[in-house]
């Protein structure tokens, strides 16, 4: 057997030590399904029905961001595929996030890919060939560290499946803040996360490296929105490159 990365040997060792349980029901799981939860339990996840707006939670329309908080911000629309209510949802964010295991962010893919394939993308009105789906990056130190980022999984897979153009490294970190779990309040996690985010000109996606966004609809990924500053600060670099659209996507919405 070849491992491409050391987290897949990593991830087999701890298969063999610790048989993996379903993060939901708690049976036994398959060793051939790389999933950490099991179909039924999967498919428990209701999807969203509404749709908030990114910064002040009001009711709004295909996730548009309101006509008041437009005003001060850049990111356009918010998607969010679930509710953080089923305890389900937090524990497979919290594991993946600190608990390295890629392979939830591949099912929680999964389950953003059924909710835009729902309805949603049909209801948005995307045109195909203006597409970008690009995650939000993390650190190097903190990438390094983690071994993926769990955004760029997710954006990589619904990118596949939707066949829109797809880019890794349109943004850049300028500095390595804390990560926004850290932060005691909402003030200081905004505070947190202005003006960090750059475009990359060497980014590349598609056939060419290209510079400008000029045109483009950004789907911006994340697993996780809580006040929406980090969709925010990017959706101001993306559009500073010339992105006409930045449509932010998450699995999930804390409570503030
Ligand atoms: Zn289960
Ligand atoms: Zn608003």
């Amino acid at each position: 057997m070849v491992y491409a990365h050391m987290s897949e040997l990593k991830n087999y060792l701890l298969d063999i030590l610790f048989p993996r349980r379903c993060l939901g029901c708690g049976i036994l799981l398959d060793e051939e399904v790389p999933s950490h939860v099991c179909r039924p339990c999967l498919n428990s996840i209701s999807f969203a029905k509404s749709f908030a707006c990114a910064f002040c939670r009001s009711p709004v329309k295909n996730g548009r961001t309101c006509p008041f908080c437009i005003k001060d911000n850049f990111l356009d629309r918010l998607l969010v595929a679930t509710s953080y209510e089923n305890p389900l949802t937090e524990k497979m964010l919290k594991i993946m996030k600190y608990r390295f295991v890629a392979s939830l962010a591949s099912d929680i893919a999964e389950l953003m890919t059924q909710y835009l394939k729902n309805g949603v993308a049909a209801r948005l009105n995307l045109d195909p060939k203006s597409l970008l789906v690009t995650p939000v990056p993390l650190h190097f130190k903190r990438l390094n560290w983690r071994g993926f980022n769990q955004a760029e999984i997710i954006a990589r897979q619904l990118s596949n499946y939707f066949d829109w153009d797809f880019a890794a490294n349109t943004l850049k970190r300028a500095k390595n803040k804390k990560p926004q779990a850290d932060m005691p309040d909402r003030y200081s996690r905004i505070k947190n996360v202005q003006n960090i985010f750059k475009f990359n000109p060497a980014h590349q996606h598609g056939k060419s490296i290209d510079g400008p966004l000029t045109d483009k609809t950004v789907v911006l990924v994340d697993d996780i929105s809580t006040t929406g500053s980090t969709l925010n600060d990017c959706a101001r670099a993306l559009k500073g490159a010339g992105a006409k659209e930045v449509i932010g996507f998450v699995f999930a919405r804390n409570k503030i």
